[in-house]
């Protein structure tokens, strides 16, 4: 066998929250054989984990953990204006963005900054200042974890939503992404600058006419002075989605809550943020021993140093009861908890 299994494994430093659970057993993969070889291993369940920047740990994993590692970065088409890339599943995300920003090619510099692995980002859809996943993405390879065949998934068999994705729906834990093609722009970039303040900060650098490493470079400054980094304190970015309701639940609640901000969502919905949701029941800043709500960025739940996942669990359904009890609203958590 060529892969090496790791028994009683902290997690401690596999996921973004720094909570201190512990896997059974756990084997780092780097190349498609050995994601087979160690599907082919009778352990029940398995499961893959890339950075662990989107998973909330709440006790033991009793099964084996599939660590992706596998790496690669390479150009398999390349016309006149545009180019496929292949990334390999285990490939940190915001390199692959900075390979891609290097390179002058564009679709995908509005994601700079996103933690996590390649493989992950088309199971929720990764997205942020106006752009998302899906705008870029052609296929995947993924290996299916109870027969260790590979199967290419084309979009439309992704079924990819906000924050959402077959593999987070009818797919879910089913498969191993190992790896994905996108399609980037060569010189005719279409931007994407309305979204936040990125055209501010734009305007305040004087740039005109940004280059993909401007926007990189903005949205990095943007997304460091609003987030807290995971080093520091303990988070996975936003915990809830932002909920999407009927046009004429949000006429409602207009009438009792004028500031309500909202964006449209279809000619039905309406998409509110969640963050204004939980801040207006009061959660933002709170902390309860090591666990709390970030006192600048109320969608984002954090542990200060020692916090349980089931403390952090806990905290976001007392945050879900009181988003329906005050707005009739349900919250539907982002992070996925195991
Ligand atoms: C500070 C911070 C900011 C963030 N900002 C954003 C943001 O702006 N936009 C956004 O969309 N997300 C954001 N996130 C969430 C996170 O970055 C993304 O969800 C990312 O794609 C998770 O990657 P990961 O490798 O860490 O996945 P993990 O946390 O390891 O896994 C997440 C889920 O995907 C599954 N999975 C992981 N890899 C694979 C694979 N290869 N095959 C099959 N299943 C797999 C896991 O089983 C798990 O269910 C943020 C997180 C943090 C900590």
């Amino acid at each position: 066998m060529s892969v090496q299994m790791h028994q009683n494994v902290s997690l401690r430093d596999l996921n973004s929250f720094g909570i201190r659970a512990k896997a059974d057993h756990l084997i780092y993969v780097d190349t498609l054989e050995k994601m087979q070889e160690a599907i082919a291993i009778e352990l029940a369940p398995k499961m893959v984990l890339g950075s662990g920047s989107n998973v909330l740990f709440t006790k033991t994993y009793r099964g084996l953990i599939l660590n992706n590692q596998i790496a690669g970065i390479s150009i398999v088409e390349d016309k006149s204006t545009y180019v496929k890339v292949q990334v390999g599943g285990g490939v940190n995300w915001h390199s692959f963005v900075q390979w891609a920003v290097a390179r002058d090619l564009g679709g995908v510099q509005n994601l700079a900054l996103i933690p996590g692995t390649v493989g992950a980002a088309p199971i929720q859809n990764i997205g942020a200042y106006g752009v998302e996943f899906d705008s870029v993405f052609v296929s995947l390879e993924a290996v299916d974890l109870s027969t260790g065949e590979v199967r290419v998934f084309t979009k439309r068999d992704c079924a990819f939503t906000y924050r959402s994705s077959i593999f987070k729906t009818d797919r879910k834990g089913q498969y191993a992404v190992v790896n994905i093609t996108l399609r980037l722009s060569k010189h005719e970039h279409v931007l994407s600058l309305d979204y936040g303040a990125i055209q501010g900060e734009l305007e305040k650098r004087k740039i005109a006419t940004p280059k993909l490493a401007d926007i990189a470079d903005v949205v990095c400054c943007i997304r460091q002075s609003k987030l807290p980094d995971p080093k520091t304190i303990g988070n996975a970015g936003s915990f809830f989605k932002n909920p999407i309701i009927p046009r004429s639940q949000f006429a409602e609640l207009l009438v009792q809550y004028p500031d309500m901000v909202s964006y449209p969502a279809d000619k039905r919905y309406i998409k509110v943020p969640a963050a204004w949701l939980i801040e207006h029941c009061g959660w933002k800043g709170y902390r309860q021993g090591d666990v709390g709500v970030y006192e600048h960025h109320a969608l984002v739940l954090v542990n200060h140093g020692a916090g349980s996942g089931i403390a952090i669990y806990n905290l976001a359904k007392r945050i879900q009861r009181s988003v329906q009890e005050v707005f009739g609203i349900e919250l539907t958590p982002e992070v996925n908890i195991l």
